[in-house]
């Protein structure tokens, strides 16, 4: 009980600091957006447009990172698509190549051929999936440079559900940060904010979904999303 008053009280100061946090965050997103904005016709002439189009589609998604998870005082209804996971997958390793490539690793797609169906907000499962693999790159990082990183995703279908497996060979965790890693606010990186697996924890709960983990110190740890296949007729 007094564990669950804590997590209680976490999550009301979560709801205080991050209204804060989004009202100061926005003005500079608010900013850049208008100025990228300006740029555009400038960006377009040197045929970079697709730069911009990406820099605003990643400011909106801060944007929305900001509004949607942050706001844990608001948990916003999810707005869901059905989509296949294989292509839901497949955007998100193309976003995370650029800072793949700068860590030295690699993300590698296994997907099943079978195409599965999921009924879920893409932007949050999006984010879900982004937050689990920059965990994964922080835990290749810190195996040192000559470390070979490497972060698999594979897809695996049980009776009612798809299981997202999420795998990594970084430093993987000891029991204390197994048992916390949900906790908000839980984190043990110099700059991490402990919001990333604790925010996903609530976003994959809305879908009805779970999470579960797997690790060992030295050799590397697996995150499972299980989340209900939607049946197409
Ligand atoms: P943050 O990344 O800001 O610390 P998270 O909630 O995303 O917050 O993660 C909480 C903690 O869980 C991390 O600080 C780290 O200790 C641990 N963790 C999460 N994913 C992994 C992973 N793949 N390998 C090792 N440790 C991990």
């Amino acid at each position: 009980i007094e564990q669950t008053a804590y997590r209680n009280d976490k999550l009301a100061m979560l709801g205080k600091i991050s209204a804060s946090i989004a009202h100061e965050i926005r003005n500079p997103l608010t900013a850049i957006r208008g100025f990228i904005q300006l740029l555009r016709p400038h960006l377009t002439k040197l045929g970079k447009d697709e730069y911009a189009r990406i820099i605003l589609t990643e400011i909106d998604r801060a944007n929305d990172i900001i509004y949607e998870f942050l706001n844990s005082s608001k948990p916003s209804a999810p707005q869901t698509t059905v989509i296949p996971v294989s292509s839901l997958l497949k955007e998100v390793v193309l976003l995370t190549e650029s800072e793949a490539l700068m860590n030295g690793c690699e993300v590698v797609l296994l997907d099943e051929s079978t195409p599965l169906h999921i009924s879920v907000d893409v932007k949050q499962i999006k984010q879900v999936i982004l937050n689990i693999i920059k965990n994964a790159m922080d835990a290749i990082a810190d195996q040192g440079h000559e470390h070979t990183g490497r972060i698999e995703i594979r897809t695996r279908k049980d009776q009612k559900n798809v299981n997202i497996c999420i795998s990594d060979n970084g430093k993987g965790m000891d029991h204390i940060t197994l048992s916390h890693l949900f906790d908000p606010f839980f984190t043990t990186k110099e700059s991490g904010t402990g919001l990333g697996l604790s925010v996903s924890y609530r976003i994959i709960k809305n879908h009805r979904g779970y999470i579960s983990v797997d690790s060992k110190v030295g050799k590397g740890t697996e995150f499972v999303i299980s989340l209900p296949i939607v049946e197409m007729s």
